[in-house]
């Protein structure tokens, strides 16, 4: 499953490719569990908006979007652009978001439209540069959103802190309050969102928790260890591209490379890289559980 710094790898990618472009052809399946807006809704929601910029919001990839600048014909001529046209209107603030959940499978590539399509291809967004944008996703936990901020919509915004740019007193806030076992407050995406079992293990790792440690036995020395490892971690995760353990491809259809480095997550066994105990792996939390035993009292 993608985590935070998957998604942000894909969201990058995808901004450095589409900012600024203009959506001229709509394609969307028909699979009922992949669009959260019915995706006639969507399709026309998104015709003819310019892209204004593609961020991450905790696990979500959001599309700002401009007016929907468009008469009816130019849907039929995709390669008809005045390019003054496309610029005149990306610094505008946006009108409406699409937001795209990757869910455990879901891949959002930037191709070209005679390029083969993959099996299990729920989105095809024909873009005025050429490109296009498809989402494919095989086991269908993904989720396509259209929000039209003009007529109402709210901002989309994701229930958990970012962990990213958390402060150190509301990080302690979050944990002091609760008595879960720390790696599985860890996975709870409405405390902090975006972090799934690889950054918990690596970061509990490099803090040295143990990851059955209750939240509200946690020292403010350890809770500020712990944010710190994590917001290291992560940053160091998106430079490298992300982890690819899974289906997880960036946006231009690159593996990263992150699980390279991985101090103990799927290493059971392995010898422990700081002090060669062999790395342990429990369930916890519904979900294996890797720690050093000697490194994370
Ligand atoms: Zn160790």
């Amino acid at each position: 499953m993608p985590e935070l710094p998957e998604v942000e790898t894909v969201a990058r990618g995808v901004n450095k490719r589409v900012r600024g472009d203009r959506i001229v052809q709509v394609w969307f399946g028909n699979r009922p569990q992949t669009f959260k807006t019915p995706p006639a809704r969507q399709a026309k929601g998104l015709a003819g908006r310019t892209i204004l910029a593609v961020h991450r919001t905790g696990k979500h990839i959001v599309f700002e979007l401009g007016a929907a600048a468009g008469t009816a014909g130019r849907r039929n001529q995709p390669g008809n652009t005045d390019p003054k046209q496309t610029n005149a209107n990306q610094t505008g603030k946006p009108e409406a978001q699409w937001i795209v959940h990757l869910g455990m499978t879901g891949r959002l590539l930037v191709t070209t439209p005679d390029s083969p399509v993959a099996p299990h291809t729920h989105a095809r967004i024909e873009l005025s540069s050429g490109h296009e944008l498809r989402f494919q996703d095989p086991r269908r936990f993904g989720r396509l959103e259209f929000r039209n901020l003009r007529s109402g919509a709210a901002a989309f915004e994701a229930p958990g802190a970012e962990p990213l740019t958390i402060e150190a007193s509301e990080f302690a806030e979050i944990f002091r309050r609760r008595r879960l076992h720390i790696k599985a407050a860890l996975l709870n995406q409405t405390l902090l969102a975006g972090v799934g079992n690889i950054y918990a293990d690596e970061s509990l790792f490099q803090a040295g928790i143990r990851p059955r440690r209750r939240t509200n036995r946690l020292t403010t020395a350890e809770l500020e260890r712990l944010r710190l490892a994590l917001r290291q971690i992560l940053a160091h995760a998106i430079r490298l591209g992300g982890s690819s353990v899974s289906d997880y491809v960036d946006a231009d259809g690159e593996r990263g490379f992150f699980q390279l480095e991985h101090c103990v997550y799927q290493r059971t066994g392995e010898p422990c890289r700081h002090c060669g105990t062999p790395i342990q792996r429990i369930e916890l939390a519904g979900r294996g559980t890797h720690f050093c035993s000697r490194c994370q009292p």
